[in-house]
């Protein structure tokens, strides 16, 4: 049997060479990727004296299926007992209760990084001119925002007492027939996001850090936002950062944080991404950037996710699109979202020469223009192969 991961109070994670890792397969095409993602995280852990004990844990159809239960309380058991899990996509029940598995995973364990790292890798195809310049790495506050589920349906009872509320309480005149949202930004939840973006860049020696918001509008939310993590930058990491205004934007030997509104951010990522380092955002903004940057790489086949709460020590690793069912079982999709996500995992449990083993034989692979059907389509002279296919390859380089 293998070893728990736990977090000591310096809140390190404490990884023997023997962890037991849950992991959720996934449905649709995670019967495809999974596996072939888990061959190259074994052989690659193999490499460095280490062997991974999987459990396997259910959710979604598979778990509807042999238990009744879309999200089984097991499931967030051994996520929270064994702290670090990896899952494959999840169809998102119809009617069942809930916005999206997903979501729950995030909400239920107070997930509050959705951590979105966007690089390129050669040969890849890309609709850019020069997508080696991508080199980013996303903080979304995953549990705040509007993204937090405080909605009112359009000529419902609660929308009326709310436009009730409102209009006594503030003289605020809504329209009647409106759908009404609410967006919670709270100090601490982007203060606990910043700190992470702002640790990450220190330990990944990353030289810059920008706050991405729309505070030029939504001043109390997305505008405090911003003033909040600069003050955070001088109370708690002046010896190693500093904010532009303080500096001139002459950071010298630290690490420059800066802002940039939401919209200009969406074109400068595009046209000036070698500005662009580590990035935190608030969750709907977060959303929109990931996406928007990982089609600037490969598209969402090759983008890796990790949800994770840096206090607690919980991260769960996800591949970021979903379950693609018309591919399902037929060893055809691209397994790099969740093997990629497999090292981020890597990463965050310290075995760095493990997971940067796997980058550079995904990269051999793919520079020797054995593909997925996904890339085989967008590259000349390609040789495509199944996705089961492809992780042996990987594993033939590493
Ligand atoms: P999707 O499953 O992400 O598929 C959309 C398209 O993306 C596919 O048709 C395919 O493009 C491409 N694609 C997806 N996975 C790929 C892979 N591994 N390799 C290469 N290309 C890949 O999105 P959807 O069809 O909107 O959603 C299907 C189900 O997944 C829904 O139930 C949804 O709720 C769920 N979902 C889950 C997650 C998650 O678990 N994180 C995220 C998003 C959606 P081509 O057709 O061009 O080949």
């Amino acid at each position: 049997m293998g070893d728990k991961i736990t977090i000591g109070g310096d809140g390190v994670l404490k990884v023997s060479d023997n962890p037991v890792i849950p992991f959720i397969e996934g449905d649709g095409t995670g019967v495809d990727i999974w596996p072939a993602a888990r061959t190259v995280l074994d052989a690659a852990a193999a490499k460095h004296g280490r062997t991974i004990e999987w459990v396997e844990v259910l959710a979604g159809e598979k778990a509807f299926n042999e238990t009744g239960d879309w999200l089984p309380q097991d499931t967030i058991e051994k996520f929270t007992e064994y702290l670090i899990g990896i899952k494959g996509p999840l169809t998102t029940p119809v009617g069942g209760g809930f916005r999206s598995l997903n979501v729950s995973i995030r909400q239920i364990m107070d997930l509050y990084v959705c951590l979105r790292p966007v690089r390129w890798f050669t040969n890849v195809p890309s609709p850019v001119k020069n997508p080696e310049l991508v080199d980013m790495v996303i903080f979304r506050e995953n549990t705040e925002d509007i993204y937090a589920g405080l909605e009112v349906e359009a000529m419902s009872p609660e929308a009326a007492k709310i436009r009730e509320l409102l209009h006594d309480a503030m003289g605020w005149n809504i329209a009647p027939d409106s759908g009404i949202g609410i967006k919670p930004v709270s100090k601490s939840g982007s203060q606990r996001l910043q700190r992470a973006a702002l640790n990450y860049a220190v330990k990944r020696n990353r030289k810059r850090v920008h706050w991405v918001h729309k505070g030029n509008i939504m001043k109390f939310t997305e505008g405090a936002f911003r003033g909040w993590g600069y003050e955070l930058v001088r109370e708690e990491f002046s010896d190693v950062a500093v904010g532009w205004d303080d500096c001139g934007g002459d950071a010298g030997d630290r690490i420059l944080v800066q802002d940039t509104i939401a919209d200009i951010a969406l074109q400068q990522v595009l046209t000036r991404p070698a500005e662009f380092d580590v990035i935190a955002t608030m969750n709907l903004n977060g959303d929109y950037l990931s996406d928007a940057l990982a089609a600037q790489v490969g598209g969402i086949g090759i983008a890796p996710g990790a949800n994770i709460n840096y206090v607690t020590g919980h991260g769960v690793f996800e591949a970021t699109h979903g379950t693609a069912p018309k591919y399902a079982g037929q060893d055809k999709v691209n397994p790099s979202s969740v093997l990629l996500s497999g090292v981020l995992m890597f990463e965050h449990l310290g075995w760095d020469a493990a997971a940067a083993d796997i980058i550079n034989a995904v990269e051999a692979t793919i520079g020797d223009k054995i593909v997925t059907y996904d890339f085989a389509r967008l590259m000349e002279g390609a040789t495509e192969v199944k996705c089961s296919e492809f992780a042996s390859a990987i594993v033939d380089r590493l």
